[in-house]
């Protein structure tokens, strides 16, 4: 039996953000894998499906007027308008996944982290940064997905969101990719620690002293 066996541990709230095109969703995908009970925050967005992209595992895709109606309902507990869309969190299966003790990763923009940070103030927040602006346009126009419209739009939009990197406790330069993997990963695994997340650790543990203490 490990210690944390018979002490709950309350989930772990990182979020992960960068400019498109950065490499966050290359690398949140190396977390995953190596982390497969991590709870991942399935947002809601208006944009359409692209490539592979599944409703309900990389998004949930829903029309304006959807989303519209979620938000007058107060279901979101983030939302923002990125590159022309939609996007929100739903609270509700977040905090299921971290009542039941499981972490749970955001890939949300930098509008959406600031916003949640007033909810889940505890948790760990990333700043992914490119390199430079010229391996940001490479990695861009390499990745093969996307217009030179949505591109020039992406690239128009990097300069304001790095101007929010501030706002956030903990950077990783994605230079070189397994090296800000193992410093993404370290950042996690540290928060892992935060008392704020094993409430009845330390008295557990003492109450293994009993009367002699
Ligand atoms: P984002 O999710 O931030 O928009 P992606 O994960 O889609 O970015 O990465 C954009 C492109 O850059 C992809 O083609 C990816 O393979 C590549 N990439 C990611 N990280 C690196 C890195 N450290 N060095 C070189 N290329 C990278
Ligand atoms: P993409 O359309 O390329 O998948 O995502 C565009 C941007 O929207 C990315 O920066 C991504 O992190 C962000 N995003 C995805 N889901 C959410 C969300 O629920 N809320 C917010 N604020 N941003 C999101």
């Amino acid at each position: 039996m490990t210690p944390d066996d018979h002490i709950s541990r309350l989930g772990q709230v990182l979020v992960v953000c960068a400019p498109s095109g950065t490499g966050k969703s290359t690398i949140i995908e190396m977390l995953r894998k190596e982390f497969p009970n991590f709870g991942f925050s399935v947002s809601y967005t208006t944009r359409e499906p692209r490539g592979q992209e599944i409703n309900g595992r990389e998004y949930n895709f829903v029309s304006r007027e959807t989303f519209v109606v979620m938000r007058s309902r107060g279901e979101f507990c983030e939302w923002a308008d990125v590159h022309g869309n939609f996007y929100g969190t739903a609270t509700k299966p977040v905090i299921d996944m971290l009542d039941a003790g499981r972490d749970v990763l955001f890939d949300i923009d930098v509008q959406g982290a600031k916003q949640l940070k007033k909810t889940f103030y505890k948790g760990t927040f990333v700043f992914l940064l490119p390199p430079s602006r010229e391996e940001l346009v490479r990695r861009l126009e390499g990745r093969g997905t996307d217009s030179a419209e949505s591109i020039e739009r992406r690239l128009g939009n990097a300069t304001g969101e790095m101007e929010q990197a501030r706002f956030f406790d903990n950077w990783v330069v994605n230079d070189d990719l397994e090296e800000a993997y193992q410093e993404l990963k370290a950042v996690y695994l540290a928060g892992r620690c935060k008392p704020s997340l094993r409430p009845g650790i330390l008295n557990n543990i003492m109450d293994t002293w009993g009367d002699d203490g």
